[in-house]
């Protein structure tokens, strides 16, 4: 069987939906989407049962449609801020946004439980997972590859240290599994989903003297109260000015971190210990001062081997009470990637153009592909933020976020989707300009932003263009 398109788009998680849902809304374009999973939504099928966006739910999702009700939370560990969708609302709101909005616009097929392969011939062959029926795509435009950012998660990935036989190695989906008590919680990894491993151990009983931290570096995270949109939009302007400042006066990616700690933007877990690793997770002050209350913190690098009772790493082994769970949270999640053009030819590579804001990133780049003709122009106004989770890339990371937005800032279609979109992280910051506490930031930003271009550039050289 042969069908055809202007666009086929592999992937229905929340990129490859962010792009469909704004690529329609800007044009008349005709839209395949595949995906080997039975529904959109991607890694959130696979997350473990306590995960929540990092990011308010106001903020996530496609243009087109609220993810939530924009509530500020007034219990628990986001007390005092926008709400946080768990995976299953991500789900459910991502199915709806299929059945809703795409499929009934007229222009979207959607193959799901399909696998994607380009052929040596360079065939586009979708084949269905249930009955094996092949269909080859004729794709008059591009394809989009929804797929390149897909985050490294607990349950699919494979560990990367040896397990032995007695020892009990769980991914933190497992955790709400477990029937009877251990002696004891090793949570191996330093990312986010260590994080939310240990605060969901803590609130949910466990004494912080039965779990064990295998961390093998330390990260900064960035404080949710800052990022917040709406009528807490004030935080935004303020977090922007406070960034440039860093950006202006920094030498190295570590200062610039130390300082939007002492602004109170970056936590750290150990004050003791500065970090090397910032992957962009965001979390809440009261999430740090739980985790600081964990003092069985191992630092001697990555695992190597897990035993019943012992763990190797690579600076040394501990000795653990035997009928330990281990829960492995060493999955990277965000992947540093090789960069690549996002326009190409025949091809559309989503990636990040925005500080780690998947549904944003994606659904400019399919206002950019709407709205401009050519694909070096495109490219000019797409160059890809990369995460390689080293400090010390804050500098360049955040040099060619600025020059891509401000690129795109001269191109009206795209600047004035930009304003009015939901998926924007400043979403409210444009009907509060009147507002002093919003007003005074965003001038102080316009101050730091000339100064702060110049100490990159001498710094770590100017953003390089990719055609
Ligand atoms: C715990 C966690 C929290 C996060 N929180 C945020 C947040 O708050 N804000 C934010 O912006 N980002 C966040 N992220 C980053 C996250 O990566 C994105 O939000 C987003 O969900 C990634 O979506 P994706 O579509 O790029 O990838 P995926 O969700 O992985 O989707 C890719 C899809 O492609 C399909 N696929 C792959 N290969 C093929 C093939 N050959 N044929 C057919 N189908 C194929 C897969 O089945 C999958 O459904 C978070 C990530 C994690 C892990």
């Amino acid at each position: 069987m042969k069908l055809e398109t202007d666009y086929l788009v592999v992937g229905a998680g929340a990129s490859g939906m962010a792009f469909v849902d704004a690529l329609i809304e800007q044009s008349s374009a005709d839209v395949i989407m595949v995906d080997r999973r039975h529904r959109p939504g991607g890694h959130w099928h696979d997350a473990y049962p306590f995960v929540r966006l990092h990011q308010p739910a106001a903020c996530y999702g496609v243009s087109s449609t609220d993810l939530g009700a924009d509530r500020i939370d007034a219990l628990g560990n986001n007390a005092g801020m926008y709400e946080l969708s768990s995976a299953a609302q991500i789900c459910s709101y991502f199915a709806e946004v299929m059945d809703r909005v795409l499929l009934p616009s007229g222009q979207v097929r959607f193959l799901p439980m399909s696998e994607y392969r380009l052929t040596e011939a360079g065939e586009h062959v979708v084949t269905s997972s249930l009955d094996g029926e092949e269909v080859e795509i004729i794709v008059r435009r591009k394809v989009v590859d929804a797929t390149y950012i897909e985050p490294t998660i607990p349950s699919t990935h494979e560990p990367a240290f040896d397990i032995d036989p007695g020892a009990v190695v769980i991914p933190p989906n497992d955790l709400v599994k477990l029937r009877t008590s251990p002696a004891g919680f090793t949570v191996l990894g330093a990312g986010k989903t260590a994080m939310d491993t240990c605060t969901w151990l803590l609130e949910n009983g466990v004494d912080q003297d039965s779990i064990t931290w295998i961390r093998s570096r330390d990260v900064w995270s960035i404080n949710r109260a800052w990022t917040q949109p709406l009528d807490l939009a004030e935080s935004r302007a303020r977090f922007n000015a406070a960034w440039l400042e860093a950006a202006a006066v920094s030498r190295t990616g570590t200062e610039m971190a130390l300082k939007l700690e002492e602004m109170g933007i970056f936590l750290r877990l150990d004050r003791d210990v500065v970090p090397t690793a910032f992957r962009g997770a965001t979390i809440s002050e009261t999430e740090v001062e739980g985790l600081r209350t964990i003092a069985n913190v191992v630092r001697a690098g990555r695992v190597r081997r897990v035993r019943d009772g012992r763990v190797d790493l690579v600076d040394g082994s501990i000795d653990l009470p035997t009928d330990q769970v281990f829960v492995d949270c060493t999955a990277s999640g965000l992947r540093t990637l090789d960069v690549r053009r996002v326009f190409e030819p025949d091809r559309i590579t989503l990636q990040y153009v925005t500080p780690g804001f998947a549904c944003w990133s994606a659904a400019i780049l399919a206002v950019v592909e709407a709205n401009v003709e050519d694909d070096a122009t495109k490219e000019h106004l797409a160059l890809p933020v990369v995460y390689t989770g080293d400090v010390d890339d804050l500098l360049s990371f955040t040099r060619d976020y600025l020059v891509s937005a401000q690129r795109r800032s001269e191109v009206a279609d795209v600047r004035s989707w930009s304003g009015r979109t939901r998926l924007n992280p400043a979403r409210g910051l444009r009907e509060r300009l009147s507002d002093p506490q919003v007003a005074g930031p965003l001038d102080t930003a316009r101050e730091w932003l000339a100064p702060a271009m110049k100490n990159i550039e001498e710094r770590v050289g100017p953003a390089k263009d990719l055609v």
